[in-house]
């Protein structure tokens, strides 16, 4: 199997990035492009100085004077400009994605056709911003609301779905008559670059004001411009809870709004009731598909003791099969990790895990060192687990699957939310009353809660987030729509008096 070379893969951004409408000639310097399936440098690209940043800032906002009174179908009209584009450069954004994160061809696909999706919903939301009507407790007086554009959103994004959860925030907040700045990870640039000139190409035609998107690339200090910039209304940020945990007070501090997309731990339960098959291949997918480096990827799976070898032995053969490598390789499942850190963290996480007294049933290896030594594909592990130990309650964003056992659906409820974070869960049952525990007040303490189905593959239609250290933003469909503008609520008076509320008399 011939792999990848460095030249090569740059080659193929280079052209996807000129069909797009991007200039590579022109990205300047100061940062680079790297790419994980060789673990080299692509393309160099620049890195915004604070200077830029707060300049990007400024355009965004002279930008929403503008936006923010264009009717919000007419900004449907660009949204949807800018879905017909994406579909036409579906395959050209989806190799910038494998190139810079190193998704399987199929994935990156998936995660392109995610942002045509959300600017779908997006194209239909700008007809459907509905405040609403109250009946008001005077004669004469209408009560109602009114939904209004919030101003310059800031967009800061995580490396491992480098497009997707921009397209969220960006298609929503665009419909709703923001502008936004976009910080995207400094490890995924050239995807970036490719999505602003679609997009800057979409506002030409449709008519948009230029500036409505800005882009500004480097790592968490030109970030930091958007945190503690009060022109900046919203701050949508995407990516550890260590990270979270420094942005969201930073923002609360001068009163900004945040919507945070933190780290998960998430967990399936599997009950002696469940389909093993269709088990198998949830856990599966979820825990191993993106090499674990999905913040909904499986990480702890909760199995009946009944049916716990059965299973467990079920998935280790599934691992074993495995193809792990070049992730332009249509028959590849796994592809690399995003640099030598995540090794490492797996590596000390497996550690960890053998010393609380866990057995890695498989995996854990490196692969293709001496093919491509600059890169770091790991074998994804599994590790039997007696308690649910420290690490267990960490999120390693690598394929590791911790397995726990239990005797009692109580018990597997327990062990499921004593976590700190809370984004995505399943359950495996063809027992109805296990599956609506789950669900109910009591189950599941997650912002996702699936049955039968793993906790990775969110569609775009419902809201997307989790709780806890999860961060509690929510984003994508459903009224998600709604953090991103500012609520008036209105009352007019129509009659000749003016009674006042709650009776009081005055005057
Ligand atoms: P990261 O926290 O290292 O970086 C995320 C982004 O935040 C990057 O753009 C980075 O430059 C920026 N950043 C970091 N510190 C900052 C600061 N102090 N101020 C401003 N910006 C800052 O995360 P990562 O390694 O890119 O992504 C993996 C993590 O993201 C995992 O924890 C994963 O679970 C999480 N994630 C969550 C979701 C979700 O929707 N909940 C989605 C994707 C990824």
């Amino acid at each position: 199997m011939s792999y990848p070379t460095t030249e090569t893969l740059r080659d193929r951004a280079v052209a996807a990035l000129e069909r797009c409408g991007a200039d590579p000639a022109a990205f300047g310097g100061g940062a680079a492009a790297r790419s994980p399936i060789t673990g080299a440098e692509v393309l160099p690209v620049g890195h915004a100085s604070a200077a830029d940043a707060d300049a990007a800032i400024g355009r965004a906002e002279a930008a929403f004077r503008v936006w923010r009174t264009t009717p919000a179908p007419a900004r449907g009209a660009l949204v949807r400009r800018f879905g017909e584009l994406l579909r036409e450069h579906k395959s050209d954004l989806a190799d910038l994605v494998t190139i810079e994160v190193g998704k399987s061809r199929s994935e990156a696909a998936g995660e392109v056709q995610e942002m045509i999706d959300v600017c779908e919903f997006a194209v239909g939301l700008s007809r459907q911003l509905y405040g609403r009507t109250m009946p008001s407790e005077r004669p004469g007086h209408r009560l109602m609301e009114t939904w209004h554009p919030l101003g310059v959103v800031g967009v800061v994004t995580a490396f491992n779905f480098p497009v997707a959860v921009w397209s969220w925030n960006t298609a929503v907040a665009l419909v709703c008559g923001n502008t936004v700045v976009w910080k995207p990870s400094e490890l995924a640039p050239l995807t970036a670059l490719g999505c602003h000139a679609l997009l800057a190409r979409a506002a030409a035609e449709a008519g948009a004001p230029a500036d409505v998107h800005q882009v500004v690339l480097g790592g968490a200090e030109v970030g930091g411009r958007l945190v503690d910039d009060s022109r900046v209304a919203l701050l949508s940020a995407t990516g550890s809870v260590r990270m979270g945990r420094e942005v969201g007070p930073r923002v609360a501090a001068r009163f900004g709004r945040s919507l945070l997309e933190l780290g998960g731990n998430n967990a399936a339960v599997v009950t002696d009731s469940a389909d093993l098959d269709l088990a198998v291949r949830g856990v599966v997918f979820a825990a191993a598909g993106t090499a674990g480096q999905r913040c909904t990827s499986l990480r702890r799976l909760i199995v009946h003791e009944d049916v716990a070898d059965a299973l467990v032995d079920r998935v280790v053969d599934a691992y074993s099969k495995l193809r792990i490598g070049d992730p332009f390789d249509d028959s590849t499942l796994v592809g690399p990790l995003i640099g030598p850190g995540a090794y490492e963290a797996m590596r000390g996480a497996l550690r960890r895990a053998e010393e609380a007294g866990g057995t890695v049933l498989v995996g854990g290896g490196r692969r293709l060192a001496e093919t491509a030594p600059g890169a770091y594909y790991a074998e994804p592990a599994v590790v039997r687990m007696p308690v649910q130990a420290e690490v267990v309650r960490e999120e390693t964003f690598a394929p590791i699957l911790y397995v726990l056992t239990y005797s009692d659906f109580d018990e597997a409820v327990a062990l499921h939310n004593a976590v700190p974070q809370g984004l995505s869960s399943s359950v495996f049952t063809r027992d109805q009353r296990e599956a609506e525990r789950f669900l109910a007040a009591d189950g599941s303490d997650c912002g996702i809660v699936n049955v039968n189905i793993g906790t990775s593959g969110a569609e775009i239609g419902g809201a997307f987030g989790g709780e806890k250290e999860t961060g509690g933003g929510r984003e994508s469909g459903s009224d998600s729509w709604r953090a991103y503008m500012r609520r008036a609520t209105n009352t007019v008076n129509f009659s000749e008096e003016l009674p006042l509320a709650q009776g009081v008399s005055f005057l």
